[in-house]
């Protein structure tokens, strides 16, 4: 496995694994990895010849009063987990020499962008959308692997993907736990350890809405309130407690069809997101 951090070089590794037939698989995340990282980085691993990690923490999906400086990191233990996990490069440019000085073009996707995280981080998928077509332009990979995890990240993306021509396969796969239950994100280190036990209410208030759906109540509304009765002891702070259509990210007021259940909390200083697809 080669760790490569110039964007020339990288292109031109993988121009000579494209002109041999090779296909390339690509995983873009901002390191410090757990379990969904690496399932993500198996499946790249199935289902294509070349495996590229991008490991980049993007300051333009930042806001200016977020946590990009305190972001973990930590690329010694996160090359042993891409190696073992299988695979070949990890990517791991510069923010310098992703962003020169004069850098001024944005990719944007509207209306997906307005609800949930949109209404909360304004500039966050703005961010992630010119980073991710960025790393698609450098890799120009077959296919590009994603979590459930950030629900409304993967949809933006694969609106870009089709909506750009952009010809690339977006897999977005199912999100890993804890044995409690709480979403594993490199987030999940900031917590304190009462903090920590707290946010496995965020699954069980995601649990609920599932059981109160599959017994019939399709009144969304309710449900969140439902669900907020439960997250307020514990969380610092709610951002939002949503029922969605999965493919617009409206809200939905009567549960008819599949819907995506989405919260985003507070625990001390730490945003969590999760979220459930489930089905009336
Ligand atoms: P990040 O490093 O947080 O930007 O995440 C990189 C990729 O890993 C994104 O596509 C995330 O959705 C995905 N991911 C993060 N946490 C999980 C999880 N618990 N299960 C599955 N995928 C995840």
């Amino acid at each position: 496995m080669k760790i490569i951090r110039s964007i020339p070089e990288i292109k031109k590794e993988l121009g000579r694994h494209r002109k041999r037939g090779r296909s390339v698989g690509l995983v873009p995340t901002m390191g410090y990895l757990h379990e969904g990282h690496l399932s993500l980085i198996r499946k790249a691993r199935q289902d294509n010849d070349v495996v590229v990690v991008s490991i980049f923490v993007n300051p333009t999906q930042f806001g200016p009063n977020e946590d990009y400086r305190e972001y973990p990191r930590d690329l010694r233990r996160d090359a042993r987990l891409c190696k073992k996990a299988g695979a070949d490069y990890i990517f791991y440019p510069a923010a310098k020499s992703m962003y020169p000085k004069g850098h001024s073009t944005f990719v944007c996707v509207e209306g997906l962008t307005k609800n949930l995280c949109g209404r909360f981080r304004p500039g966050h998928f703005r961010g992630v959308t010119t980073v991710v077509t960025k790393l698609f332009n450098i890799v120009s990979p077959d296919a590009a692997y994603f979590g459930q995890k950030d629900a409304q990240q993967s949809v933006v993306i694969k609106r870009m993907a089709e909506d750009l021509d952009m010809g690339i396969r977006i897999e977005v796969l199912p999100t890993v736990r804890e044995k409690d239950g709480l979403a594993m994100s490199s987030r999940n280190s900031y917590l304190s350890s009462d903090g920590r036990k707290r946010a496995a209410t965020i699954y069980r208030s995601l649990q609920l809405a599932r059981d109160l759906i599959k017994l019939n109540d399709k009144d969304a509304p309710g449900i969140v309130r439902e669900m907020r009765k439960m997250l307020v002891p514990v969380a610092t702070k709610i951002d939002y407690v949503s029922i969605v259509d999965p493919l617009t990210l409206k809200d939905v007021r009567t549960i008819t069809g599949e819907v995506l259940v989405a919260v985003a909390v507070w625990m001390g200083e730490t945003r969590l997101i999760d979220n459930i697809l489930t089905r009336y």
